[in-house]
């Protein structure tokens, strides 16, 4: 068909309960036109339209002041379909866009607006006929045209699978300046609205196709969140996304989405990699401002458009229920984004939904980290009264991704059991309720950036030891809400807060960095922390961070070997070299005739004092002529360590007889490789006989005395050991 008719339908107003409702028309036909090689010159898929026509859209449904929730658009497309549309939800965005959805009544279809300027850009779907349409203008001429696709777009790729975090992220080098705010998860099931706030940003790539091909930047970003609030709201998850800024970014893509949206994740303050390069790409360092932006318009939600033809959309997954602020970025193809549910499908999984649990490729349910009994976090499909397979938008549409085949149309829903399409119910209470996990973390979500919360890092943990460590943050607050009181909370559960914690310091108001001691830990455990601030606004907490505290190390010791003072005492000691990782809390020498002795088995034991280094042992009261083990010991926490044992004789002199009278047999253990000498002395200090011996070990020496006079002289053994010395008594003849 080469002609196309679009027909004017009438408006008129008719009173509904309490409010006037205006009946409202969607477009005059400038002209009927032949499809020929001048005509849609700038759309690059003209071989996937049917039918099109130029078309004027009418001013009432290009402004808010002629356009409200209610109103009804009656349309006539192509002169052989007449329908009717309710206005759901109108408004103009942050760039002065203005747009609406509407419900097809009677045919569960969608129809979906932005314009700005002069430039409208829209949809209509009704699955269950298979019809889709277009509404775009031309980039040179502004002339719309109506453009009939059946849903034979081919330019719509399926999104990617959610971005799980690598093996390789390292989840212990957060440094960023992130914030979440802990809901109250109890009332996390209440009918408050949680407003998600969304900021879109593009690159110049993205923006140059939307401009020239796809209606304008400014539209196709009105129309994707349209689109995407029309998936929320049918799906009833009480959220609304509002668009609080939008900005081009400057990068080029790199045709890789998932290195792309790395890129977008790492921030100066968070680097997922803990190095420059993943996969062969520099991760860090490309969209920095893409978060100070963030920071600074509150966005909870960041969405890139790229210009590409790898993927059609990208996010990162949230799997833990108290949220990923930092994780909380998405990249969607802008060559789909307006006319595809993907951004819907992309928030979707950054609020914990994903795929159905059947795919053959990326199946769901999410795999929560703290959230085990959620296994409904999963799309689904469904055949329809109609005979018509429908699936909701985390789930794939084609039957290539499915054992069966079967190709299903995509709805503008969310999986859940409550809401039925086409008569059938929307979900599964276990397989497929993604609703009921969005109902569950729009408020973390919501709570992302609040404007007036502080900002919060958490400092590197430092001098980890066996019970305490050190941590601190940094806290930023602007002027009008100061902060009270800030602190670290920590537990060996993730995400530890002011309500849930093993542990938390306090360290006063203030801005700037703080440090602050984690104590009274656990040895050889696991421990998350956190910087907390609080202000009037409430409490914001940094990203956490995973430590380990330490296995307890035992000390080491080396014994000195020991140096004789007198017979029966000497000097031993040791060197405490390594202290382990615990106070030394007892060092000393242990000594017994047995060996190895120990500090429950000795015959002897020094204590001299604490900590590393030399230190000296005085063994005391050994027996002459004993052999002694001896050993250092050093003591910590984690135990008693020994030093190598070493051995002592105690030197012993006999004499015999005594009283003697010519004749004295002296026998002694020589422990020296010397030359020793006997030695006799009277009372008055002279000597009166010596005898050399060189001779290791046992010495049995006879002394030949027979010609002193009788009366007291003491024998004594000179060497390097000392030996005692005996007083012997000559009886004279
Ligand atoms: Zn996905």
């Amino acid at each position: 068909m080469l002609f196309l008719m679009l027909c004017v339908f009438a408006a008129h107003s008719s009173a509904t309960a309490g409010r006037e409702n205006h009946n409202l028309f969607l477009f005059s036909a400038q002209h009927q036109q032949r499809i020929d090689s001048e005509t849609l010159s700038f759309y690059e898929s003209r071989d996937a339209v049917t039918r099109f026509a130029e078309v004027q859209v009418s001013k009432e449904l290009q402004s808010e002041s002629s356009l409200s929730t209610g109103d009804r658009i009656a349309l006539n497309l192509f002169g052989d379909s007449i329908l009717s549309a309710k206005v759901q939800r109108s408004s103009t965005n942050v760039n002065g866009s203005f747009y609406f959805t509407a419900l097809l009544e009677n045919d569960e279809g969608y129809l979906v607006l932005s314009t700005t300027g002069n430039r409208s850009l829209g949809n209509i779907f009704i699955p269950s006929e298979g019809l889709f349409y277009k509404i775009i203008s031309d980039p040179l001429t502004h002339n719309h045209y109506l453009l009939d696709l059946q849903l034979r777009d081919k330019d719509i790729l399926e999104s990617s699978p959610p971005l799980l975090s690598p093996e390789t992220e390292n989840t212990d080098a957060f440094l960023p300046l992130q914030n979440y705010n802990i809901p109250k998860l109890s009332d996390s099931r209440d009918l408050e609205v949680a407003e998600i706030d969304v900021m879109v940003v593009y690159t110049p790539a993205a923006k140059a196709w939307a401009d020239n091909h796809g209606g304008g930047i400014h539209n196709v970003i009105a129309l994707s969140m349209a689109n995407t609030q029309l998936v929320f709201d049918n799906s009833q998850t009480l959220v609304n996304l509002p668009l609080v800024y939008t900005s081009s970014v400057e990068y080029e893509e790199t045709g890789n989405t998932m290195i792309d949206l790395w890129r977008l994740i790492a921030s100066p303050l968070y680097n997922p990699f803990g190095s420059s390069i993943w996969g062969g790409y520099a991760i860090p360092g490309f969209m920095d401002e893409v978060h100070e932006m963030r920071n600074t318009h509150h966005a909870d939600l960041c969405v890139l458009l790229t210009y590409t033809h790898d993927a059609g959309g990208m996010a990162k997954k949230l799997s833990s229920i108290l949220g990923a602020p930092h994780h909380a970025f998405s990249i969607v193809r802008v060559q789909q984004a307006a006319h595809s549910y993907t951004m819907a499908h992309e928030l979707g999984h950054n609020l914990g939904c994903d795929h159905h649990k059947e795919q053959n490729v990326y199946p769901g349910p999410t795999q929560w980290v703290n959230w085990p009994e959620n296994l409904w976090s999963a799309g689904w499909r469904w055949q329809g009264d109609d005979g018509n397979y429908y699936c909701s938008v985390m789930t794939y549409a084609s039957g290539l991704y499915f054992d069966d085949g079967i190709t299903h149309t995509r709805v503008p829903m969310f999986s859940s059991p409550l809401i039925h399409y086409k008569g059938v119910p929307a979900g599964h209470p276990e397989d497929g309720d993604n609703v009921r996990t969005i109902l569950e973390t729009r408020h973390i979500v919501a709570n992302y950036r609040v404007p007036g919360m502080a900002l919060v890092s958490t400092a590197g943990v430092t001098d980890i030891a066996l019970f305490n460590a050190v941590s601190g943050g940094n806290i930023d607050a602007c002027d009008d809400h100061p902060v009270t009181q800030r602190g670290l909370v920590w537990d060996t559960r993730s995400f530890p807060t002011l309500q849930q914690h093993a542990g938390k310091s306090k360290e006063g108001g203030g801005e700037g960095a703080f440090s602050s001691i984690i104590n009274n830990l656990e040895h050889s455990t696991g421990y998350y922390v956190t910087a907390y601030a609080q202000n009037e606004i409430g409490t914001a907490y940094g990203l956490q961070r995973y430590f380990q505290t330490p296995e307890p190390l035992i000390a080491h010791v080396s014994t000195s070997n020991a140096q004789w003072t007198r017979h029966n005492s000497a000097i031993a000691g040791g060197i405490v070299t390594d202290g382990g990782n615990s106070e030394v809390y007892q060092r000393g020498v242990v000594w017994s005739t047995r060996s190895n002795p120990t500090i429950d088995n000795y015959e002897g034991i020094t204590r001299d004092g604490t900590g590393t280094g030399t230190f000296e042992s005085k063994m005391t009261d050994l027996r002459p002529g004993a052999r002694y083990f001896y050993r250092a010991y050093v003591s910590n926490y984690a135990g008693t360590n020994y030093g190598v044992q070493h051995t002592l004789s105690v030197p012993e002199v006999s004499v015999y007889p005594n009283p003697f009278s010519d004749r004295l047999d002296v026998t002694f253990y020589n422990e020296s490789q010397q030359e020793v000498v006997i030695v006799l002395v009277n009372l008055q200090g002279q000597t009166v006989k010596k005898k050399p011996v060189q001779q290791h070990g046992v010495v049995q020496a006879s002394l030949n005395l027979g010609n002193l006079s009788a009366g007291l002289y003491f024998l004594s053994i000179q060497s390097e050991y000392p030996f005692p010395v005996s007083a012997v008594i000559n009886m004279g003849y």
